[in-house]
């Protein structure tokens, strides 16, 4: 069986072969609150949370970004093919009589350490030629011994600190710093994002301010395809159509995807969505209070100018 003939078969460009080791600047970083809660499903000490894994392959999922960044980052589609794939892998792999899990490490920084791929400012991981425009999953594995492990490659740093990422940013970056309570992306998964991030929401799930200025990131953009305009208009998703948007971005978002549509009615000014607002408003108690009241009284100040 050839692991990298498999990871492609099931969608993914590249995959890394790295060893099962400890990242412990990784775990203190976490300790000392360097990275948000999105981080503490990471697993502290990989050999004692695989003790049977000699391997953890890491593969790669490039995407192009959309032409307009008002709709939703291009990544969060590609995140959801790529963990189907990763299940799909993991699988074929079973088959194979290979034991597999998907692995719950920090694949940024065990690729760094390898000596694969460069950081830049923006603490995003790049690979040419996709730049920083990829998805990663991993996979624990218990392979035959010897085990092949990819070298070192493609660590010669990239990022020349043009301070463009950080001039596009709300003030998560400060030459080559990165704050995580002030970057909107810490707030999009499980948890409420602060009001004070809500004028800032421009599309579902996103910011990729950083990357799309960056000099060094591919320049190719592809135009939104019509079915993911549709499925992720914020009126609709309101309104409880919320079904093809699931089906886009996965199936466990949809708290987090209703909040955002209720934002996004108000920073786009859709008048129409009032009515359905004022009505979850009545059903759902306290949950989406915060996004609500800011929808709802910015909606009815843009009706009473108009007025
Ligand atoms: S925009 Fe400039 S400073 Fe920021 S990551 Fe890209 S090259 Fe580095
Ligand atoms: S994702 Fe947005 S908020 Fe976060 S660092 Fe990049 S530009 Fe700043």
């Amino acid at each position: 069986m050839n692991l990298f003939a498999l990871c492609r078969q099931v969608g993914f460009s590249k995959s890394f072969l790295l060893p099962n080791t400890a990242y412990e600047d990784w775990t203190r970083h976490r300790n000392d609150g360097a990275f948000h809660a999105n981080a503490d499903y990471i697993r502290d000490d990989p050999q004692k949370a695989y003790p049977w894994a000699n391997a953890c392959l890491i593969c790669v999922w490039p995407y192009t970004p959309f032409d307009d960044p008002a709709v939703v980052p291009a990544y969060y589609l590609a995140s959801n093919r790529a963990y189907h794939a990763m299940n799909d892998l993991i699988r074929a792999l079973e088959k194979e009589g290979i034991r597999a899990e998907r692995a719950e490490t920090p694949y940024r920084t065990q690729l760094l350490a390898a000596g694969i791929g460069a950081r830049m400012d923006n603490q995003l991981w790049y690979y040419p030629p996709y730049g920083t425009f990829t998805v990663l999953w991993g996979v624990m594995l218990s392979l035959p011994e010897p085990v092949e492990y990819t070298p070192p490659h493609a660590n010669e740093p990239v990022c020349d600190h043009c301070g463009r990422c950080d001039a596009a940013c709300f003030g998560a970056l400060h030459q080559g710093t990165f704050d995580w309570h002030a970057c909107i992306r810490s707030y999009l998964e499980n948890q409420p994002m602060p009001e004070r991030f809500m004028p800032e929401l421009i599309s579902f799930s996103g910011c990729q301010r950083c990357q799309y200025v960056c000099p060094k990131n591919p320049k190719k953009r592809i135009p939104i395809p019509q079915q993911v305009r549709d499925a992720l208009d914020p009126v609709e998703i309101v309104k409880g159509n919320h079904k093809a948007a699931l089906e886009l971005l996965g199936r466990n978002r949809k708290k987090q995807l209703l909040r955002q549509a209720i934002v996004l009615c108000g920073n786009q000014n859709r008048t129409e969505a009032i009515p359905y607002l004022l009505e979850l408003s009545e059903k759902s108690g306290d949950s989406y209070k915060t996004e609500l009241n800011y929808a709802i009284s910015l909606l009815q100040k843009s009706g009473n100018m108009i007025e």
